[in-house]
């Protein structure tokens, strides 16, 4: 997109460094634009590369709709004067926000007269001839630092708001609305509180979660998601749909009692992209905040009942393939039934057909778990045995690739994948700043990163599917060691979940009762590959 150039010996680069703070940053109160943070994160820069900082050119209150700025001026005249040779700023809007003009001087300007331009955050670098070269490895840790300080200084500033009683969680629990007048304070929104008042009036006549989801579902009561469209432009298969879980949710959440309940889900980090729930003794609890919707008595009264009715009778049996089954349509978990009364058959069937199953968002993917189980381990036998008798860990498995005519195109195709699941996981982190700063609730965040992580995972299978093995893969002894191992091991006859979990990373099964074997040993995918052609 920018015109490069090569700027030959010179081994000094003298640095202009460039810092706009623009009004608008100002109401943000966004403090990674702060002036004193870019001032940071350039010097560390210039220091890491070695260069030599002529001057910092600061304009502080200024638009960068146009380059009328008496500091970038300035710069400019420094520039024609030859005191510098190269302009450094954080990312590209800091040097202007008009396309046009800027991209005159990223692309005209700079080059021109000699001048090399990096910027950042964008990983722009005008003398480079390939893109971000020796930018991008610092540029991520730049990110990263950003990203770690920005959820920090969020997280503060919410806990605080949060020990006040103060409501922070963006859009309401269902029955209530932010007070117009005050953001921070809760209303019963009258639109939706019927809804509330018939789940608890329902919960105190004895019916269960999940003879209460039946009835909403029945009398086509909208969900929170559908009332709450506008703020969600990602809408979701069963969108509109009760489910046990959700009823289960609202009768516990004591927010509904008028005190202000918050923390209660959060992020493990903001790196790990996992939701936890938060132990009840860190929830932040400010009683009284509100007009409640339930009263105490009846709360404590359904919170009693529904005690005995929710602990669910622990597993006692595993089966060996418990956890790795997943539905091939769906991507959702399959489990493994309680053997049928009738005749001590295990069945399998898609967790996502058996929540919404009067919704058909998938097929049953029913069957007899022994015969899946007696299939699977009938063809990892073979393989494996095949792989050992013909040594063929050792073999040069790119050869599988090299085969396969439409090699070039899966390359395309394999990079659009890694994008599109870098992508997600951007999007992931965004919501979660957004999350933090209560632009959208937990319970919206909580609904789309799910469906998020079911893309990626989606995503993740394509990929699987390209067969894609990197150089460390194909020659890593340590890990052919390992797989080896297991390989003799389960040949041996020793074969429990502990070995499949370490030898399979998932099975897909398909409606037709085939089913796809990933290994977590990506040559083991290869040869797998190979061996059923
Ligand atoms: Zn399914």
């Amino acid at each position: 997109m920018y015109n490069t150039l090569t700027i030959n010996n010179q081994s000094k680069y003298r640095v202009a460094i460039y810092i706009r703070l623009s009004k608008e940053d100002l109401d943000k109160k966004d403090e990674s634009e702060s002036v004193k943070n870019q001032k940071d994160l350039l010097e560390s820069y210039v220091n890491e590369q070695g260069y030599e900082i002529v001057d910092f050119y600061i304009d502080d209150g200024y638009t960068g709709t146009n380059f009328n700025r008496p500091n970038f001026q300035r710069m400019i005249n420094d520039l024609e004067l030859g005191k510098a040779n190269m302009v450094l700023t954080k990312d590209l809007s800091r040097l202007g926000r008009d396309y046009i003009e800027t991209g005159e001087y990223v692309e005209k300007y700079f080059p021109k007269n000699r001048i090399r331009f990096v910027s950042i955050l964008d990983g722009i670098d005008t003398a480079s001839d390939t893109t971000n070269n020796d930018i991008a490895p610092f540029k991520a840790v730049i990110n990263d630092m950003y990203s770690k300080d920005n959820s920090k200084k969020i997280r503060t500033a919410l806990k605080t708001k949060q020990l006040k009683g103060l409501w922070v969680g963006g859009c309401a629990p269902l029955g209530y609305m932010p007070d117009p007048e005050n953001r921070n304070h809760l209303v019963i929104n009258e639109d939706e509180a019927y809804i509330v008042r018939k789940i608890f009036d329902w919960a105190k006549k004895g019916f269960t979660y999940f003879e209460i989801k039946e009835k909403l579902n029945e009398e086509k009561i909208p969900t929170a998601s559908m009332l709450r469209r506008k703020h969600s432009n990602t809408p979701m298969a069963n969108e509109g749909i009760w489910c046990s879980k959700t009823v289960r949710r609202m009768l516990e959440n004591e927010l509904y009692l008028g005190d202000m309940v918050q923390n209660r889900r959060s992020r493990v980090s903001y790196k790990v992209r996992q939701i936890q729930d938060v132990p009840k003794e860190r929830w932040i609890v400010v009683p009284n905040t509100h007009e409640p919707l339930v009263d105490r008595k009846t709360f404590e009264f359904i919170q009693q009942r529904l005690k005995n009715c929710k602990t669910r009778p622990k597993k006692e049996i595993y089966r060996l393939f418990d956890g790795l089954l997943f539905c091939y349509d769906c991507k959702h978990r399959i489990s493994i039934c309680k053997p049928r009364k009738s005749d001590g058959r295990t069945y399998i069937v898609c967790n996502y057909y058996r929540m919404y199953s009067k919704q058909k968002l998938c097929t049953s993917h029913s069957y007899n778990y022994d015969k899946i189980e007696e299939g699977i381990l009938k063809l990892l036998n073979t393989l494996f045995k095949n792989i050992l008798e013909g040594n063929k860990l050792n073999e040069n498995v790119e050869d599988v690739r090299r085969k396969k005519k439409t090699k070039a195109n899966n390359k395309v195709k394999l990079e659009n994948i890694i994008n599109e699941i870098k992508i997600k996981n951007e999007q992931l982190d965004k919501m979660y700043l957004d999350n933090l700063s209560g632009k959208i609730s937990d319970d919206m965040y909580i609904r789309i990163s799910e469906k998020l992580n079911i893309e990626i995972n989606r995503l993740e299978a394509k990929k699987r599917e390209l067969g894609f093995i990197t150089p460390e893969e194909q020659n890593n002894e340590e890990v052919d060691k390992e797989c080896k191992q297991l390989i003799e091991d389960f040949l041996k006859g020793n074969v429990d979940r502990n070995i499949m979990a370490k030898l399979i990373k998932r099975i897909e099964i398909h409606q037709n009762k085939e089913f796809d074997i990933y290994f977590n040993f990506q040559k083991l995918n290869f040869l797998l590959e190979k061996y059923n052609h």
